[in-house]
């Protein structure tokens, strides 16, 4: 057993929401130990975010290569190698994982490998890689221990091999032919997207009624027909049943609305949503949970006072950004006492070809409170940038209130989407109004005025609407 040590604050879980609390307290001067049982940046920057978004830019640049070859502007079509895209991602991950690792080291942050255990409401039992055992302790903790895939049941499926979103970056994973991904959501769009640009045959089985169930119809259905266009094949209300590997391929059977149809693939990736990671505290204490995630208060307080927890853990949105922030607001709180906001408005971001970004209200929203609206509706096939850069695929949907015409929500299907909803998110947040927004200007030629466009013709179409 080490020597016991104190800290002012103790974080369990080295990801995006962990080490954002704890790179914010050490901006407070306090004395910070961030554990982790695995590598630092978790979820995001080791399986997540970085790795998908690495994999979608190797895709972009082929995809303009091949372009170019079909208007005989290149002679010929370079040839993929999987493996080096699967070497390169790995790079990329260590790289940063170095920077933040130099970060966290020179804000004073102490890094502890090994698995926590909560002991009781101020000491963490941490135990090393090389079987060392310390005890440390903080009137603080936060719990940032994320999520793991979820594994559905499907017959046969122990007896394959298969990937889940936490191991298909590692080794040669990536290197195949072909992948049925189980799950049409978010993460399985752009893993599809991602491989199919790369040439990989791509098939997706959801058992909703469309992909993205959890966005406007409109978007889900002009999803589907442009990664129809791309070759992948889609089957939504349909499930799969049993797998079975026969010569290293795989045969899913699955059942399409009621119909049977075996597929053979290469590989099978689960992208069937991830679950909370709330096995931490031991013996006599017990953090409540709700059966999906640890159950806290308006501060990120457990039931038991001083311990805390953030990020995919607690959220039902899994996400990074969610996770980042929640991890600051906590230790204003735990450090000065600061109330917890909301966090509202929170945008909704797919990275595939175009780019999708929902933001702030949909016009479901409005039919359900009943309250009045303004549409603005541009299409993207007349934008100069969208054209010149051969992406003319979206369009941008803006949306008002019909009497002072501030912006409450936007829908964008687009290149750029993800950054530009950040300026939505701006006009929701600072209450702007379409006609401020019409003072500014716009530079030409970029996608963003589109948004412009989408405003004008949104007041446009309302010209003489009764307020
Ligand atoms: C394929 C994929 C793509 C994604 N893409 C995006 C994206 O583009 N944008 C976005 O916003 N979100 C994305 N997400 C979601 C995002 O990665 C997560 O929301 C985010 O990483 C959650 O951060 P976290 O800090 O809560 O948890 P994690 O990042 O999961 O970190 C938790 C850490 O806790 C450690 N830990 C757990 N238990 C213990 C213990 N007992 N002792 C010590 N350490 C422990 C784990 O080892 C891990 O490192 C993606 C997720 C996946 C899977």
């Amino acid at each position: 057993m080490n020597e016991n040590e104190d800290f002012d604050v103790i974080i369990i879980g080295a990801g995006i929401g962990g080490y954002s609390a704890a790179l914010r307290a050490t901006n407070y001067k306090k004395r910070v130990a961030i554990i982790d049982k695995n590598l630092l940046g978790g979820t995001c920057l080791n399986r997540g975010c970085i790795p998908t978004k690495a994999l979608l830019s190797y895709a972009r640049d082929y995809n303009k290569i091949l372009s170019m070859y079909k208007k005989e502007i290149f002679a010929s079509i370079p040839y993929i190698n999987m493996k080096k895209i699967a070497e390169d991602i790995q790079k990329t991950i260590i790289d940063l994982r170095k920077g933040l690792s130099y970060t966290l080291q020179h804000s004073g942050v102490k890094i502890i490998y090994g698995n926590a255990e909560i002991i009781n409401s101020n000491t963490v039992l941490v135990k090393g890689f090389d079987n060392n055992i310390q005890k440390i302790y903080s009137k603080s903790i936060i719990i940032a221990t994320g999520s793991k895939p979820m594994i559905p049941k499907i017959d046969g499926l122990t007896d394959v091999s298969f990937n889940d979103t936490d191991s298909i970056f590692l080794n040669d994973n990536i290197v195949m032919k072909s992948v049925l991904i189980i799950g049409g959501g978010i993460i399985g769009i752009e893993f599809a997207n991602a491989f199919s640009m790369l040439g990989i045959k791509v098939y997706i089985i959801e058992k909703a009624k469309r992909l993205l169930p959890d966005f406007p119809i409109e978007i889900s259905d002009y999803i589907q027909k442009i990664l129809r266009k791309k070759g992948i094949e889609i089957f939504t209300d349909s499930s799969v049943k049993s797998v079975s590997e026969e010569d290293e391929e795989i045969i899913a059977q699955i059942d399409i609305y009621g119909q049977m149809k075996n597929l053979l693939t290469d590989k099978i990736l689960l992208a069937t949503g991830r679950i909370a990671n709330m096995e931490i505290a031991s013996g006599n204490i017990n953090i409540i949970n709700d059966g999906k995630n640890i159950c806290i208060n308006n501060n990120y307080m457990t039931n038991i006072a001083g311990i805390y927890a953030i990020g995919d853990v607690v959220s039902n949105q899994q996400l990074a950004y969610i996770a980042s922030k929640q991890g600051e607001d906590v230790v204003d709180y735990i450090v000065k006492g600061i109330e917890c906001h909301k966090i509202e408005n929170v945008p909704l971001c797919v990275f595939i070809d175009p780019e999708i970004a929902v933001i702030g209200k949909t016009e479901k929203d409005f039919k359900i409170t009943k309250q009045k609206y303004i549409v603005g509706k541009s299409l993207l096939f007349s934008n100069g940038k969208a054209v010149l850069e051969h992406r003319p695929e979206g369009f941008i949907k803006v949306l008002m209130d019909a009497y002072d015409h501030r912006i409450l929500g936007a829908q964008l299907v687009c290149e750029n989407a993800v950054e530009l909803a950040e300026l939505i998110f701006q006009y929701i947040k600072s209450k702007q109004t379409a006609e401020q927004i019409l003072e500014c200007v716009f530079p030409h030629p970029t996608i963003v005025e589109d948004i412009r466009k989408a405003i004008v013709n949104g007041l446009k179409r309302n010209e003489g609407v009764e307020k």
